[in-house]
């Protein structure tokens, strides 16, 4: 589309007013053309982590709990643990046993089961409600079977969910060393399955003040290095140079030998 040159004599908006009149003009054609209504289509979802992956971190204690146990019991046994978030991860820390009936297929989990180690934690832990509202882990063994979910795994999922909880996390293990876990938001709907998983050692901040003295006490900055006074050259007599540097107490690192036609010198061959 030409526009009005700026050299012509226009009123000042004029040349403005003429491109406004040009354009809806155009669009007045465009009207022709009614929109198509929007279609109902199959879509491809895809799922964005907006902070990263969500990871299951395993305290030492909590991973040393859960081999021993998966070690010992020779059934498919179960127990809790509990979990702190930490921005996008799942930080699981302290394992409880409960009161179960186990098979070699399954772990009976029983809201009875629950109820007594709630019990129990609350009369034996100060922090036992704390530590209660944070059992959202449930763990069990498939001894020496895959970690693969069963259909009773998953319906037991769905006995966390109705209890009220927003999120659970489940934990599969066996004897062949996998671990597999999951992670369940039940308030959005969304199951995580097989999820990256770690162990995690915070630092013991209780050792830092005696390391800081003993630092302190036996680490000291190194003087800044020695010159080398003078290298021996092999150009000439130069021992008095030699003896002053000594008597200096300069170190002589080395010597160099420096043959001016720039070849190494052949065996046996005199020297300059
Ligand atoms: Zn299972």
């Amino acid at each position: 589309m030409k526009v009005a040159s700026s050299t012509t004599q226009a009123k000042p908006g004029e040349n403005g007013a003429k491109l406004r009149r040009r354009f809806s003009k155009a669009f007045r054609q465009f009207k022709q053309f009614p929109a198509t209504p929007f279609a109902v289509r199959q879509c491809i979802s895809t799922v964005e982590f907006l902070a990263g992956a969500p990871r299951v971190l395993l305290t030492r204690r909590a991973y040393d709990t859960m081999f021993h146990i998966v070690d010992l019991a020779d059934k498919e046994i179960g127990w809790l643990g509990t979990v702190t978030r930490r921005g996008s991860d799942f930080v699981i820390d302290e394992i409880f046993l409960f009161k179960q009936k186990v098979s070699d297929v399954e772990t009976e989990i029983s809201a009875e089961g629950i109820a007594e180690v709630g019990q129990e934690i609350l009369m034996t832990r100060p922090d036992g409600m704390e530590v209660c509202n944070s059992l959202q882990f449930w763990g069990h063994s498939h001894v020496r079977m895959d970690t693969r979910p069963s259909g009773p795994d998953e319906m037991q999922m769905e006995m966390f969910r109705d209890s009220g909880h927003p999120w659970f996390i489940r934990g599969i293990f066996n004897k062949n060393g996998k671990a597999q876990f999951a992670i369940f938001f039940y308030d959005i709907g969304v199951k995580i399955e097989d999820v990256t998983w770690s162990i995690i050692e915070d630092v013991d901040d209780s050792m830092r003040a005696s390391l800081q003295a003993e630092i302190a006490a036996k680490v000291t900055d190194a003087p800044p290095p020695v010159q080398v006074a003078k290298a021996h050259y092999g150009l000439g007599e130069d021992d008095e140079l030699d003896a002053h540097a000594r008597a200096e107490g300069f170190k002589l690192l080395g010597e160099i030998e420096l043959h001016l036609d720039g070849r190494q010198p052949e065996e046996g061959e005199p020297r300059d």
